[in-house]
């Protein structure tokens, strides 16, 4: 494990940038049933990740390095977050504009308390068709054994656990926080017991870090029915130090665990899956259903950009149109304004249809960031993964 890399950059405290003006249009109104507002390219507004909070048990160093976000570290007030009620406010609003799935995130979105009600809230939100929303929560997997059944109760269908390797020594020094793997595959299980599920295992692959996790990986989640996705190391935010050497492009990925296993691709679930996914194959050379598949999530070589139908809504109310973006949109203002459900619906519905972003197509083609906001990335950790 090689570890000889520029040291990390470590910004002053506040890593929040300010807020973008919201363009005026007429458009936005609610749409027809089945009709998306769909932006520049044509994406359509499908997917809304939620982050109900700025904090984390862990301090992944892709993610939240210690040095940054370290004891001094001004998290947002509690004033300053979406209370449950104006989040379900602004999420009816996305519903009407297209949204189908809901994901929540953080930080760590277990840490905010009661999160149970926020769920259930979310729950009686319905498209303009009159189909129950699809949703899914993004954790580390660390206080999943206590809530999986209340999450489960409250209306959540799916989780997504984040586990970066099996070999404790690893994962511990992965999170930063000394957290022990099998506290985070006992909440898996409590997931799997609860029947949230499909249950899917994000492992993000560091080269030089966890690499050689890869096959342990697959061959403790093969014919569990949880889905194992491999992630490529990402440059998100402006404080991981990030640089490509570290990058194992998902090819080398399939490449390695085709040394044990046949694989077959699979077509993809719906539009603006970031997964592509593989099939176990049988003996006979067929998807071994049994078996189940993995996933590779490969932002960096193979981008993703042309069908990418998420928006990011942050914790103090911040919408953002790419994991990759520098700065947001104020819904916070509007709805603590007194905006009407159709100014706000107006709102999103304009900031959508002039969005461009395609940071991960566009990534070799740009300048360096620069070291401090506006211009530099928003932080992963206050708008979700
Ligand atoms: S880089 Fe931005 S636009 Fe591209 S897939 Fe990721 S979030 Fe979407």
């Amino acid at each position: 494990m090689s570890n000889s890399h520029p040291p990390r950059v470590i910004p002053v405290h506040d890593l929040r940038p300010g807020a973008l003006p919201i363009p005026l249009s007429s458009a936005g109104i609610r749409r027809a049933p089945g009709l998306a507002t769909s932006d520049t390219l044509g994406r359509p507004l499908r997917d809304l990740r939620i982050s109900v909070t700025d904090r984390c048990n862990f301090r992944c160093s892709y993610c939240m390095p210690k040095e940054v976000f370290d004891k001094d570290y001004q998290y947002l007030p509690q004033s300053a977050l979406l209370s449950f009620e104006e989040i379900v406010q602004v999420a009816r609003e996305f519903v009407g504009l297209g949204v189908q799935k809901i994901r929540l995130t953080g930080g760590e979105p277990l840490l905010r308390k009661n999160l149970e009600l926020l769920i259930a809230q979310l729950g009686t939100l319905r498209t303009p068709e009159g189909q129950a929303l699809d949703m899914t929560l993004t954790t580390n997997g660390a206080l999943l054994a206590r809530k999986a059944q209340a999450l489960r109760d409250a209306g959540l269908q799916r989780v997504t656990v984040s586990l970066d390797g099996l070999d404790d020594r690893i994962f511990r020094q992965m999170n930063d926080v000394d957290f022990p793997v099998s506290e985070v595959l006992k909440g898996i299980e409590a997931a799997q017991a609860a029947g949230l599920g499909p249950i899917k295992v994000n492992m993000v692959v560091k080269r030089g870090t966890n690499d050689h996790e890869i096959l342990p990986m697959a061959r403790h989640f093969r014919g569990t029915g949880i889905v194992l996705r491999f992630i490529e190391y990402m440059d998100v935010g402006a404080t991981n130090g990030w640089c490509m050497d570290e990058v194992l492009p998902s090819a080398q990925v399939i490449a390695r665990l085709q040394t044990e296993f046949s694989l077959l691709p699979m077509q993809a679930f719906a539009p603006g899956e970031t997964a592509q996914r593989w099939a176990y194959a049988d003996a006979q050379g067929q998807p071994d259903a049994h078996a189940g598949e993995i996933g590779v999530i490969s932002s960096v070589t193979q981008a993703f950009c042309g069908d990418c139908n998420r928006a990011r809504l942050s914790t103090e109310g911040q919408l953002y149109l790419c994991l990759f973006a520098s700065q947001g949109y104020d819904l916070r203002s509007l709805l603590r304004g007194g905006a009407s459900a159709q100014e706000l619906a107006a709102a999103i519905g304009s900031i959508w249809e002039q969005r461009d972003d395609r940071y991960s197509m566009l990534r070799a083609s740009l300048p360096p960031q620069p070291a401090a906001a506006p211009g530099r990335r928003v932080e992963m950790s206050y708008i979700g993964g």
